[in-house]
C-alpha cells in the first residue's frame, strides 16, 4: 500500500491581502477545506484517485464562490457555459465536456463521458443529449444565477472586454474574480487522477473554450509520471499544452516534478504571458502548487501530514 496525496485549487490571479475581508478568507478557506477533506476521506478509506478528484470538485462545483458549477461566469449571452475533463492515470482514459449549460456538476458528465461513451470529448447540445441519457443531474437557469457573477458580466460588457477570472483589468473597489477549480490525487493503490471545471471567462463569446477541457492541456494523469490540473489564461496554456508538457519533461528528459513546474510555470509561460498557476502531484505522492500570478487558492493533504491551505504568493 502506498502513502495517499491530495491537491485542489480554486483558480490563481491576481489575488492580493490588501483586496481581501476577513470573511472572505474565511469562506474561502472554508470551501478549500471542505473539498480536500471530502477527497481524503475516500483515500484514507483505500478508495480511487478518480472518486476522490470526482468528489473534492463537486464540492468546489456547488460552492457559489468558484466559478464552476454554481457560480460559473456569464457568457456574454447571459448563459453559462461549462467546460470540464477528468483522467485517470491508470489506463490514461479521459472524458471532458466544453460548453454545456444547465449541468450541475460538469465534472461528473466529464467522468460519464470517459466511462459511459466511446469518446472523450462532447460538446454543446450533444453533449446535453448524453447528459439526459446517462440522468446527469440538470438545473435551471435560475440555479446558476449568482449577482457577483452577473455584475462582473454588466462590467465586462460596459467596458467590451472578456474578463479572464485571473486579471484586474476593469475591476473596481479591488474585487477580483477567480475560481476555476481542479484536483490531483494519488490512491493507496498507485494510481493517480486529475481534474477541472470552470465556467471559463465573463462576456466570453462564440462559443470559446478554454484549457480545462482539453486534456493534455488543462488536464492530465498518468502513473508514470503525474497528475495536473491547470488553472489561468486558457489560450496560453493551450497554446503551451502545458499539462502535458510536464508529464513529457518528467518521462523524456529524466526532470522532478519540480523541476518540470519550475520551467513551465515559471519560465515558458511567463515568456509568453501565461498568466496563472496549476497543481500536480507525482507517483510518488510529492506535490507541487506552482504559479506565476499573485496568488492562487489551493490546498494539500498528505497522508500522515498537516492539511495546507494557501491563498497568497
Ligand atoms: N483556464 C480557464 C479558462 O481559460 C480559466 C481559469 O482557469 O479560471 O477557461
Amino acid at each position: 500500500m502506498n502513502n495517499y496525496s491530495i491537491a485542489i485549487h480554486g483558480g490563481a490571479g491576481t489575488i492580493l491581502p490588501s483586496t481581501m475581508t476577513a470573511e472572505k478568507e474565511t469562506a474561502y478557506k472554508k470551501g478549500l477545506e471542505d473539498a480536500i477533506l471530502a477527497g481524503e476521506e475516500i483515500l484514507k478509506a483505500g478508495g480511487t484517485s478518480l472518486d476522490a478528484v470526482e468528489s473534492a470538485i463537486r464540492i468546489l462545483e456547488d460552492n457559489p464562490l468558484f466559478n464552476a458549477g454554481k457560480g460559473a461566469v456569464f457568457t456574454n449571452s447571459g448563459t453559462h457555459e461549462l467546460d470540464s475533463s477528468i483522467m485517470n492515470g491508470k489506463d490514461l482514459m479521459a472524458g471532458a465536456v466544453a460548453g454545456v449549460s444547465n449541468i450541475k456538476n460538469p465534472i461528473s458528465l466529464a467522468r460519464a463521458v470517459m466511462e459511459q461513451s466511446e469518446h472523450v470529448m462532447l460538446t454543446g447540445k450533444g453533449a446535453m443529449d448524453f447528459a439526459k441519457k446517462v440522468n446527469a443531474a440538470i438545473e435551471p437557469d435560475d440555479y446558476f444565477f449568482v449577482q457577483m457573477r452577473y455584475d462582473q458580466l454588466q462590467q465586462a460588457k460596459e467596458s467590451n472586454t472578456m474578463i479572464l477570472d485571473h486579471t484586474e483589468d476593469k475591476i473596481e473597489n479591488g474585487e477580483k474574480k477567480f475560481g476555476t477549480v481542479g484536483c490531483v490525487a494519488l490512491d493507496v493503490h498507485g494510481n493517480l487522477a486529475g481534474g477541472t471545471s470552470t465556467g471559463g471567462m465573463t462576456n466570453k463569446k462564440f462559443g470559446r473554450v478554454g484549457d480545462s477541457s482539453i486534456i493534455g492541456a488543462g488536464t492530465y494523469a498518468n502513473n508514470k509520471t503525474c497528475a495536473i490540473s491547470c488553472t489561468g489564461h486558457g489560450e496560453l496554456f493551450m497554446r503551451s499544452v502545458v499539462a502535458f508538457d510536464i508529464s513529457c519533461l518528467m518521462e523524456y528528459k529524466g526532470l522532478s516534478l519540480k523541476e518540470a513546474c519550475d520551467l513551465v510555470v515559471m519560465d515558458k509561460l511567463v515568456k509568453i504571458g501565461g498568466e496563472g498557476g496549476l497543481i500536480a502531484l507525482d507517483a510518488k505522492g510529492n506535490i507541487e502548487l506552482s504559479f506565476n500570478s499573485e496568488g492562487m487558492y489551493r490546498a494539500s493533504k498528505k497522508q500522515n501530514e498537516a492539511l495546507y491551505i494557501g491563498i497568497y504568493k
